[in-house]
């Protein structure tokens, strides 16, 4: 595949990184997925704002516009042959001459951007549409999620946890019992026919899919939505549960914990829910 790297699109193979890059040593930089089906990106200025306020808030000054990140994107997507692709963003602080903690004065970034496959979507149907097993665990990530850090241990540990356990994704939540999210995923539950998902702050990660979605379903207007504290209790007792992101859209999950969500099966809401999304999520 074809990679870009400070400047140049260049094959994978030759792509070279220096290891006193802090992007390698702490897992200093900020990332990106943005996803494209045959050249159509999804969210793509929300993506980029999400990024481009993540550099800010980790004081990473990067001299481009949001412009140039679309066409820097699109370049990639057609050198890449487009069909269903993730749009891979990666911006560390830059190499420096020795490991040292503080920020390094006059380093320049390292930008580093790829393509990978992602699932082509098909049209959601409860019937055939398989269904998520989640196992819930609490949340021992940093108190930064709102900041989509390059440094994903605390999420791939937990991630690991669920892959362990036979799982799909791991369910977060704090030390109060409230859901946060998920270790790659943002989290809703259904019940009496009301979309309920935990408010944005310093805990998750203000995920695009849940963006787009939360606004076409206020757009839609059928389906009531609360973003407001969601308890792991009220998790254990949902008509639904979701999980959502650039890769998987909206997910139903039918099994938490080992135990059947609802009647088990992929929910109605869902299914009205995720085919709005599919119908309108590139006016995004
Ligand atoms: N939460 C976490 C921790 C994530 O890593 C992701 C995406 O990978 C999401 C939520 C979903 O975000 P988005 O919808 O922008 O892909």
């Amino acid at each position: 595949s074809i990679v870009y790297l400070n400047g140049d699109f260049l094959p994978v193979e030759n792509a070279k990184i220096s290891p006193l890059d802090r992007g390698f040593l702490f897992g200093d930089g900020i990332y990106e997925v943005i996803p494209s089906y045959d050249g159509k990106m999804v969210g793509v200025n929300g993506h980029l704002k999400r990024m481009l306020n993540g550099l800010t808030e980790i004081g990473i000054n990067v001299d481009k516009s949001i412009a140039d990140w679309v066409s820097l994107c699109e370049k990639l997507c057609e050198l890449n042959h487009y069909g269903a692709l993730g749009i891979y963003i990666h911006i560390s602080r830059g190499t420096d001459t020795k490991r040292h903690h503080a920020y390094p004065e006059g380093i320049t970034p390292t930008i580093f951007m790829m393509t990978f496959e992602i699932p082509v979507p098909s049209l959601p149907d409860s019937k055939t549409a398989k269904g998520y097993s989640l196992i819930s665990t609490e949340d021992l990530r940093w108190q930064r999620c709102h900041i989509k850090s390059t440094a994903l241990l605390g999420n791939v540990m937990h991630y690991q946890q669920g892959h362990e356990a036979k799982c799909n994704e791991t369910l977060l939540y704090n030390n109060k019992l409230e859901l946060t999210e998920a270790s790659s995923s943002n989290v809703y539950i259904v019940k009496d026919g009301v979309v309920i998902t935990p408010p944005l702050d310093n805990q998750i990660l203000p995920g695009i899919t849940r963006d787009i979605l939360l606004a076409i379903l206020r757009e839609d207007g059928s389906i009531k939505i609360e973003e407001r504290v969601v308890t792991l209790e009220e998790a254990k007792n949902a008509d639904e549960i979701w999980i959502s992101s650039s890769s998987k859209e909206i997910a139903p999950v039918t099994l938490l914990d080992g135990n059947i969500v609802g009647d088990g099966k992929v929910g109605e809401v869902w299914q009205k829910a995720a085919t709005l999304y599919s119908k309108n999520k590139f006016n995004y």
